[in-house]
């Protein structure tokens, strides 16, 4: 299938020999003797380079919304590349395609969020968030209000502030993370904090506890809260409802800004263009990366309110904050394509209505499988949490076993999810078809029955 040949052998020599690979075990990579080599993909499948296709059921990494192998964005960079492939927008200059995207973005949030700021990556976006709240805040004459409230088990990034931000503890422990000023509350996960409670009444307790936290830091020095709509790297949790609508309520209440963090939700994950649309709430600033630019090029996105920008109109000083790319033109111009299929092809309708509740529908069939404690989807992403015992949610052993075995189960069957400790995690490209969709759930039904067996033995642990 691979259009180059590769030589798999020696690709896998260099990649221990010279490459580190990101979030990744140095000492697994050396013990396996390589990564696995992706040489090609279309639609939603991706080739390695001994020529295995696998159904990619997390578009990449949470990204490839519009699937893969869409040559017209290739002939878009290539024209932009010619015509202009960079300027910076450091000195009074910007280019078309930045400018054009940032009208473009403002246009799909409407409201307030009329102003973009260009980055990246997602982590970036989460440092432009950090360093713009707290210099709004002293604009405002109030630079005590510095604390930025986040959950635990969050993901906002992997830079110094966007896992400060974040609420991984296992990231904190290095680097002496996270940075002063940054508090974390419980998150509204229901499946496992919140068992056998009412679902709405977790979701209220676990957004009180924003504002047991506002308080007891005291609201004039909190500048924001900031949350990903449905969490995605913690384990694809979806809160209730009522939790978003009564998180607003808390900060409307206390001035708190609300910052959006839809670096996976954005661009019609849940079935609408964002998260905070599906849960009606209004946040003051929102990061966006990934299905930006489907991943076809990295660029990432702050949408930031008016009155925030008058503020920072109210004074001659630069906001001394910016990267040699942000608003890079051929990522802007391959972006703002991306954006045009996805209108053209209707396909953040096609999750809300079509492609959405078929997953919805064959992932769902799963919960009656002796492993499996709940399934979870909104739009196009999902979870399946594995348990040891049915009816609760009781993990095998000392929990993170089950999932990695399951996981493999799936790569080697050729589909590929991700495994968080117990949770299999699911988020596939827009234009995945139903009887991909199908194959999928079969596929993980398959894995599903073989790690029965293999986890047996630590059931009863
Ligand atoms: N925020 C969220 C919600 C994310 O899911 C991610 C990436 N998974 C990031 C931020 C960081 O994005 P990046 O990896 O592009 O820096």
């Amino acid at each position: 299938m691979n259009r180059r040949n590769y030589n798999v052998s020696e690709l896998r020599r260099l990649d221990v020999a010279h490459h580190l690979p990101a979030q990744s075990s140095y000492r697994l990579q050396q013990q396996m003797g390589g990564s696995r080599i992706i040489t090609r993909a279309e639609g939603s499948t991706v080739w390695d380079a001994e020529g295995n296709a696998i159904l990619d059921g997390m578009a990449g990494l949470w990204c490839v919304d519009i699937g893969y192998g869409r040559a017209e964005l290739a002939d878009v960079a290539r024209e932009q590349m010619l015509e202009l492939p960079y300027y910076n927008s450091f000195f009074r200059t910007a280019t078309a395609p930045a400018v054009e995207l940032a009208a473009k973005l403002a246009s799909l949030h409407g409201g307030a969020l009329q102003h973009i700021f260009f980055n990246t990556s997602g982590s970036e976006s989460n440092d432009t968030v950090l360093r713009l709240v707290r210099y709004y805040w002293a604009l405002k004459g109030q630079p005590e209000r510095s604390i930025i409230i986040s959950r635990h088990n969050a993901y906002h990034g992997s830079t110094v502030a966007g896992a400060s931000l974040g609420g991984m503890s296992f990231m904190h422990v290095q680097g002496g993370l996270p940075i002063p000023g940054i508090e974390h509350i419980m998150q509204p996960y229901h499946f496992g904090d919140g068992f056998g409670e009412d679902p709405e009444e977790f979701a209220l307790r676990a957004a009180d506890a924003l504002e047991e936290r506002i308080l007891a830091i005291g609201a004039d020095k909190v500048a924001a809260f900031i949350g990903e709509p449905v969490q995605g790297a913690g384990g694809v949790i979806i809160p209730h409802r009522a939790y978003w609508q009564r998180i607003e309520a808390i900060c409307r209440k206390y001035g708190v800004l609300i910052v959006s963090d839809e670096v996976i939700c954005g661009f019609g994950r849940l079935g609408r263009w964002f998260g905070y649309q599906h849960f009606g709430f209004t946040p003051d600033i929102v990061s966006m990366a990934k299905g930006l630019s489907s991943g076809y090029l990295p660029i990432s996105a702050t949408a930031v309110s008016h009155e925030i920008v008058e503020t920072l109109r109210a004074t001659d000083d630069d906001f001394v904050h910016g990267y040699t790319y942000s608003g890079h033109p051929v990522a802007a111009a391959v972006a703002l394509r991306n954006i045009e299929i996805m209108e053209r092809e209707a396909l953040v309708d096609r999750v809300a209505d079509d492609a959405g509740p078929h997953f919805a529908e064959a992932i769902g069939a799963l919960a009656d499988h002796p492993l499996v404690g709940e399934v979870r989807t909104l739009g196009l992403i999902g979870a399946i949490e594995l348990v040891a015992e049915k009816g609760t949610n009781r993990r095998h052993g000392k929990g993170g076993a089950a999932g990695p075995v399951v996981r493999d189960a799936c790569i080697a069957r050729g589909l590929m999810v991700r495994a968080i400790r117990d949770t299999i995690v699911m988020c596939p490209p827009f234009v995945i078809t139903h009887e991909e969709i199908d194959r999928m759930a079969a596929i993980i039904r398959a894995a599903l029955d073989e790690a029965v067996g293999t986890l047996a033995h630590l059931a009863g642990l």
